[in-house]
């Protein structure tokens, strides 16, 4: 039986959230999955493929489902019922490795993800990365497999800037381009977009709704539960420190709450900052410590 949403979807936009029937749903993200343990030492956004299998098999013992953002659009429209513990696996970027290391591993354990790709689909490496290794990222044809085996693609920018230091027109060009050249690439809908750095503003989530995306991932910013912006979705960083207790801890511990007040919080001292605060400090943290990019 399909279950009933109780609230109803609210369709207008500008800076005011967009609802979804609230549910507690968690949104992870990675970055890459890789076999070598040097760059997984080196750098936070480089899981060891080994460490990812142990989360896999954590959120397979505790009975959670790796959903897609396509079912929760099929479940707000009556025609899908959710698992019992939906969650959500995104990886950002679309490196290589998101085929040839994470991928097999999902399809061991039967899980789908949503993969977020830049919709230039000439760039052959992480060049717009200053601090982070470089990487090659995923051609066309591992994207088209992927998508044929489940993943759900998702748009992330055209070429990977920051939203929110553009113009109006050069932001509206790097939102609606991508999603277009990504649905001619797949031949089907693209609805889902990812902020790069996790940057976002009013103007940017209201020109992403109006380029035809249903849902858009941030990192930092937005409310506490899932589907009470969903364009503005809050994501769980998962980095190379992230075990499987950690995880566990970041999954069933209500940290959301706590982040999304610090957050808050911060607003409330420092008024509305043109990019987020904890970006900010992420950026001054991976260009000190780490020289890894976000
Ligand atoms: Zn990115």
């Amino acid at each position: 039986m399909i279950p009933q949403v109780k609230n109803e979807r609210y369709t207008d936009v500008g800076g005011k959230p967009q609802k979804q029937p609230q549910l507690p749903i968690k949104i992870l993200m990675y970055h890459r999955v890789v076999k070598d343990l040097k760059l997984a030492h080196e750098f936070p956004l480089c899981i060891p493929s080994d460490e990812f299998r142990r989360h896999l098999d954590w959120i397979e013992r505790w009975g959670f489902t790796p959903i897609t953002f396509e079912d929760c659009r099929l479940y707000a429209d009556h025609k899908l019922a959710l698992p019992r513990k939906p969650i959500i696996i995104t990886f950002d970027d679309g490196y290589l490795d998101t085929f040839d290391v994470a991928f097999p591993i999902l399809q061991e354990y039967g899980m789908q993800a949503v993969i977020f790709i830049l919709g230039d689909r000439s760039f052959r490496t992480n060049s717009w990365d200053e601090f982070g290794p470089k990487a090659y990222l995923l051609e066309n044809h591992h994207v088209l497999e992927m998508s044929a085996a489940g993943m759900e693609i998702g748009a992330h920018s055209l070429t990977h800037v920051k939203l929110t230091d553009l113009s109006e027109h050069a932001a509206w060009e790097e939102i609606s381009r991508s999603r277009i050249l990504l649905e001619i690439l797949l031949n089907k809908p693209v609805r889902t977009f990812s902020y790069p750095y996790g940057l976002v503003n009013a103007s940017i989530k209201k020109m992403v709704r109006e380029a035809g995306f249903t849902h858009a991932c941030s990192v930092w910013s937005g409310p506490p539960s899932f589907g009470k912006d969903v364009f503005d979705l809050r994501r769980i960083s998962i980095l190379n420190t992230t075990t499987t207790s950690g995880l566990a801890f970041k999954v069933l511990a209500p940290l959301q709450y706590y982040n999304w007040l610090k957050w808050k919080t911060r607003i409330m001292i420092y008024g509305m900052p043109v990019q987020h605060p904890d970006a900010m400090e992420a950026y001054s943290y991976n260009v000190h410590s780490t020289h890894q990019h976000v």
